[in-house]
C-alpha cells in the first residue's frame, strides 16, 4: 500500500497509524524531514494545536511539510490538525500557526463552550453506509470555507446542528472528530484511495 506518515510531534499518533495499518497503508511516524520525504501522504493527528505548532519550528519541519502541501501531497488533519491546516484560526493563541492550507476559517475549542466532549452521528459525502458516530473532543469548528472547499459533513442533532465538522480541498482532507478512536476505519479508507490517486 502507499506509504503514509503520522505527524509525530504531539497527539494520538499510534491510534492513526493503526487505523491506516489497518486500511491497507505502509503508516510510520514521521517527525524529521528525512523521514517526510518518504512518505506519500501525512495525516496530521488531534492534539493541542499551540503545542503541534511550537514543535512544527522546533523539529524544523514547518518548511518542509509547506513545501509538500504545495506540490499537492495529500493531508488528512484531525481535530488539531484540522486547525494545523485551516487558513485562519478563531480562538487562537496569538504565537499558534498552522500551515494555512484549506481556505476555511475554524473555531477552536468551539464545541467546549458547552461541553468539553460529546458525540453525534455525522453522515459523510463520500463515505457508503450508516452515518459516522463522531467523537467530539475540544473540538473546532467550521465558520467560513471558500469557493474551492467541498463540505463533507455537518452535525445534525442536537445545540450544534449545522456546524461543519468534515471539509475536503484537492487532496486536504480535515474532520473536527476523531475516528482514529471508534475502530471505524471508512474515513482512514477514504484517505488511503485519496493517497493512492495522488501517487
Ligand atoms: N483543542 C485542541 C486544539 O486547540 C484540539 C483538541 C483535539 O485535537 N482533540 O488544538
Amino acid at each position: 500500500g502507499p506509504i503514509i506518515g503520522v505527524l509525530a510531534l504531539q497527539g494520538d499518533v499510534r491510534e492513526h497509524v493503526h487505523a491506516l495499518i489497518g486500511c491497507g497503508a505502509d503508516a510510520r511516524p514521521v517527525r524529521r524531514p528525512e523521514e517526510l520525504d518518504a512518505v506519500d501522504g501525512l495525516v496530521i493527528p488531534g492534539g493541542e494545536s499551540t503545542t503541534i505548532s511550537k514543535l512544527v519550528d522546533i523539529f524544523e519541519m514547518r518548511e518542509p511539510i509547506d513545501k509538500r502541501i504545495a506540490a499537492g501531497m495529500p493531508v488528512y488533519g484531525s481535530c488539531a490538525g484540522m486547525i494545523m491546516l485551516a487558513r485562519q484560526v478563531l480562538d487562537g493563541r496569538p504565537d499558534q500557526r498552522g500551515f494555512e492550507a484549506i481556505e476555511m476559517t475554524v473555531r477552536r475549542n468551539a464545541f467546549g463552550r458547552q461541553v468539553d466532549s460529546f458525540e453525534a452521528p455525522v453522515t459523510l459525502a463520500g463515505v457508503e453506509g450508516e452515518p459516522f458516530h463522531a467523537v467530539f473532543i475540544r473540538a473546532p469548528w467550521v465558520e467560513r470555507v471558500g469557493d474551492e472547499v467541498e463540505v463533507l459533513g455537518t452535525v445534525t442533532e442536537g445545540p450544534a446542528a449545522g456546524r461543519i465538522v468534515a471539509v475536503r480541498q484537492g487532496n486536504l482532507l480535515a474532520t473536527s472528530f476523531h475516528p482514529e478512536l471508534t475502530g471505524d476505519l471508512r474515513l482512514h479508507a477514504y484517505f488511503v484511495d485519496l493517497v493512492r490517486a495522488a501517487a
